[in-house]
């Protein structure tokens, strides 16, 4: 029997007695995957948007799909400490936009407070960066910090929102007291799991512009439009 062969009949034993379902709709699907056909058919990226920074400056913003289901349902996960679901939105990522092709020199991702943190015991965002670097062998830096503890942005107004996270970011530490020159002229891509009104982005941005970087993007799993 050819090697191949062998291989897809171990495959449909493996499928026997551990099958994957769909993360959505939970019909039987083939292993490795995350949603069936149907559902992931229902992924569509939505066009990249620019946040304006300064007058001069703006981010774009790279989303694979609206804020909808099925990969809404996949983010609200977290509060489940779902590892899976992130690695998975970083796949998605990868395949519904234009990301490999793109010219990036660091990634990273929007940090969450240390209490928060610790009470969730990771952090979405860095998930997805670190499946997104390894796939794409690009460094993944922690480049910020989350020095206030902000209050869930889904809670507030939208005028509230941009208040909320002013001054919420700076340069981690570890990169603070000794040198942050290396990212100078160079393309950073800022990595979160959800843009809703963009404040968080913005604000990330303008911490990061500081240091002088040849360009700021962003890349998310879901955009609220
Ligand atoms: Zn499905």
């Amino acid at each position: 029997m050819a090697i191949f062969e062998k291989i897809k009949k171990l495959n449909l034993i493996f499928n026997f007695f551990y099958p994957s379902f769909c993360r959505y709709c939970n019909v039987l699907i083939e292993q490795d995957s995350i949603f069936c056909l149907n559902c992931f058919s229902k992924i569509n990226p939505v066009a990249t948007t620019f946040l304006p920074i300064t007058k001069k400056k703006s981010l774009k913003v790279y989303s694979a799909c609206e804020y909808k289901d099925p990969l809404r349902s996949l983010i609200l996960k977290k509060t489940f400490s779902d590892i899976l679901a992130s690695k998975q939105l970083a796949k998605i990522i990868l395949q519904k936009t234009i990301l490999k092709k793109l010219d990036i020199d660091f990634i990273v991702p929007i940090p969450l407070h240390i209490s928060r943190y610790a009470f969730r015991g990771y952090n979405q965002a860095s998930v997805i960066a670190k499946v997104l670097g390894k796939e794409l062998e690009i460094p993944y830096i922690n480049l910020l910090r989350r020095k206030k503890r902000t209050i869930f942005q889904s809670k507030l107004s939208v005028s509230k929102r941009q208040s909320n996270l002013k001054d919420a970011f700076d340069i981690a530490f570890r990169y603070k007291i000794f040198n942050t020159d290396f990212i100078k002229n160079k393309n950073i891509m800022l990595v979160d799991d959800l843009c809703t009104t963009g404040a968080t982005l913005k604000n990330a941005g303008r911490v990061l512009f500081n240091l002088k970087p040849k360009s700021i993007c962003a890349v998310v799993a879901c955009r609220v439009v």
